[in-house]
């Protein structure tokens, strides 16, 4: 029916994204949400938190044997990162395209407005993180967000 198919608020989606270390770092956390908000994503949850080397091994396995990874884990654990969980229509493909490219040289060229090239730096330091499927998005929220979530994370001081 119209009803439920145009106005039932089941068809949002949930993802999520992470400041990362040098987006904390750098002081971009406001102007972040700030678009975030702008571009009509509600923050469900979030938190600031302290990862450690076993979390980041973990929270990016699939990566586990590439070349970069030693590097991603320093960069992940060299400061505090804040974890959210976003939600709207299509969340997860939006969150990915307000994000931009992985390399932040190429979002400065390609995507000027895209987060990454307001905060990045380059391939590695690219500021946020967004789940890249479904799949993904539940496994992550339940990695930060999930019952035994506190095992898991070390919370940082207020936000
Ligand atoms: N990364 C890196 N070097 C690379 C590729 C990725 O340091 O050659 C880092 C970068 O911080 C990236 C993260 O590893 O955000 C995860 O990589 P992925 O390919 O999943 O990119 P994303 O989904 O974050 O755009």
């Amino acid at each position: 029916s119209f009803w439920s198919s145009s106005c039932a608020s089941s068809n949002k989606e949930r993802t999520l994204a992470i400041v990362k270390p040098d987006g904390l770092l750098g002081n971009y956390t406001d102007d972040i949400k700030k678009t975030i908000i702008e571009y009509g994503f509600s923050i469900a949850e979030e938190k600031l938190v302290q990862l450690d080397e076993d979390n980041v091994r973990r929270f990016y396995a699939e990566h586990s044997s590439k070349s970069f990874f030693s590097n991603l884990v320093t960069y992940m654990t060299s400061g505090p990162v804040l974890v959210m969980v976003l939600e709207k229509e299509s969340a997860i493909a939006d969150w990915r395209a307000l994000m931009g490219p992985t390399d932040a040289n190429k979002a400065k060229a390609t995507h000027p407005h895209s987060i990454r090239a307001m905060c990045g730096r380059d391939m590695e330091k690219n500021c946020v993180h967004g789940s890249d499927s479904p799949k993904s998005a539940q496994r992550e929220i339940s990695f930060f967000f999930g019952e035994v979530s506190t095992d898991k994370v070390t919370e940082h001081d207020e936000l």
